[in-house]
């Protein structure tokens, strides 16, 4: 099942009682986080066997469904608070959860959307209900036009309402080519298999080592500058770190979306390293461990839009893929320069021959089903281009276009 939120703004001011209804329904969650901390329980199916009666009578004014889910975002704050408190050692404590914000959540039969209007009927409680008119932009209207997406929870706030869009998953294609992929710091480096021939290809995004670079430096200095006030220099890097967050998510996305269009459109599946094995000793290499957080975000993305279009992801243990030699299968332990380069007398590109290994681990492992590849028919000659920088820069919506660019190495 997908989950997508819609974050939409409100057309016009906030009706009064909407803003009443959100202190109530932040009233009741907090009253019943607390007498989930009373009776210590969590779920909230108990919370609601444990204070459904005295709430009805407490709160006449709420609508039934959105009582019971202010249980239910009390319930989620219980366990998130048990979970933090088993966490702590020594003794130490933390001060009871609340819900700090005015805010209120619906469940998908406690409200109504017209989804072509973009009009929300929110029920207060029997007898009024209120209209919440929505600011609809074109991206929204993929998810509201599009009637396999369902509609889940709705979480109102003072300026806007967020969506919860669900669909089911569809079931992956049978591929007809394989898109194998190396993921390294400034590049995705791979082969596309496609009757048992096979192309290398690469989609370079150096721009996302350069703004972590850039803002890690940055970082530094304002903790320098402004060592005398911690405060500050707390909101000052929290600020950096989102901006920076969002420069390279968004160049991510470009990348992502080349490659899933791409699979898409050739039918392949996408062998991918399994990047979770991967683990640093603590404290020890900070930046290192900084700098994996773009290639597991890179492998999310990739993940979710190739399951929204049925594009089969294969996820292989990626040990000494970039050692071994893929056709005599000797390791070779030395660090080599740009040139992978075997005794038995094959030698590429060192992250190409890393992708043909991640391929062969999932061969030998039957993940690919019956296609076949000889790293023998492998062409060494031209090298596709999936994905670049200038590519962002031009007017593709999806960053794609439809001539694939070779470049002869
Ligand atoms: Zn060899």
């Amino acid at each position: 099942m997908h989950v997508r939120s819609g974050v939409f703004c409100l057309d016009g001011p906030l009706a009064p009682e909407a803003r009443f209804l959100m202190q109530d329904f932040r009233l009741a969650t907090n009253r019943a986080i607390r007498a989930g901390l009373q009776a210590k329980v969590t779920s909230r199916n108990a919370l609601s066997k444990l204070i459904y009666k005295d709430f009805r009578e407490g709160h006449p004014g709420l609508y039934a469904k959105h009582l019971a889910s202010a249980f239910a975002v009390a319930a989620g704050i219980l366990k998130n608070h048990r979970r933090r408190m088993k966490g702590l050692k020594n003794g130490r404590t933390v001060r009871p959860p609340y819900v700090k914000r005015l805010m209120m959540k619906a469940v998908n039969q406690g409200y109504r959307l017209d989804r072509k209007e973009g009009v929300i009927d929110l029920p207060i409680r029997a007898g009024l209900h209120i209209k919440l008119r929505l600011v609809v932009s074109q991206y929204h209207r993929r998810y509201l036009d599009d009637e396999s997406w369902s509609l889940g929870s709705l979480t109102l706030l003072p300026d806007r309402v967020i969506i919860a869009f669900r669909r089911v998953s569809l079931k992956p294609y049978a591929p007809k080519s394989i898109l194998s992929l190396d993921t390294n710091e400034r590049s995705l480096d791979g082969v596309f298999i496609k009757e048992c021939t096979g192309v290398p290809l690469r989609a370079v995004f150096p721009d996302v080592a350069i703004i972590q670079q850039r803002h890690h430096d940055r970082r530094k200095k304002l903790q320098k500058k402004k060592a005398n006030d911690r405060r500050i220099t707390r909101a000052l890097c929290k600020r950096e770190g989102q901006r920076e967050h969002d420069r390279v998510k968004y160049r991510l996305h470009h990348v992502a979306n080349a490659i899933v269009s791409f699979a898409n459109s050739q039918g392949s599946a996408i062998v991918l390293e399994d990047l979770r094995g991967i683990r640093y000793k603590k404290g020890k290499d900070l930046n290192r461990r900084l700098s994996m957080w773009p290639r597991r975000e890179l492998h999310r993305i990739i993940e979710y839009k190739a399951e929204e279009k049925g594009i089969p992801i294969i996820k292989v243990d990626p040990r000494y893929s970039s050692k071994r030699c893929p056709i005599c299968g000797s390791i070779h332990h030395s660090r080599m320069g740009t040139e992978f380069e075997c005794e038995c007398g094959w030698h590429l590109d060192r992250h190409i021959n890393a992708s043909i290994n991640l391929l062969q681990t999932a061969s030998s492992k039957g993940l690919v089903g019956g296609l076949r590849f000889d790293p023998g028919a492998f062409r060494h000659d031209a090298m596709r281009i999936l994905y670049e920088p200038a590519m962002a820069a031009r007017s593709e919506p999806n960053g794609m276009s439809g001539e694939l660019e070779v470049v002869v190495l």
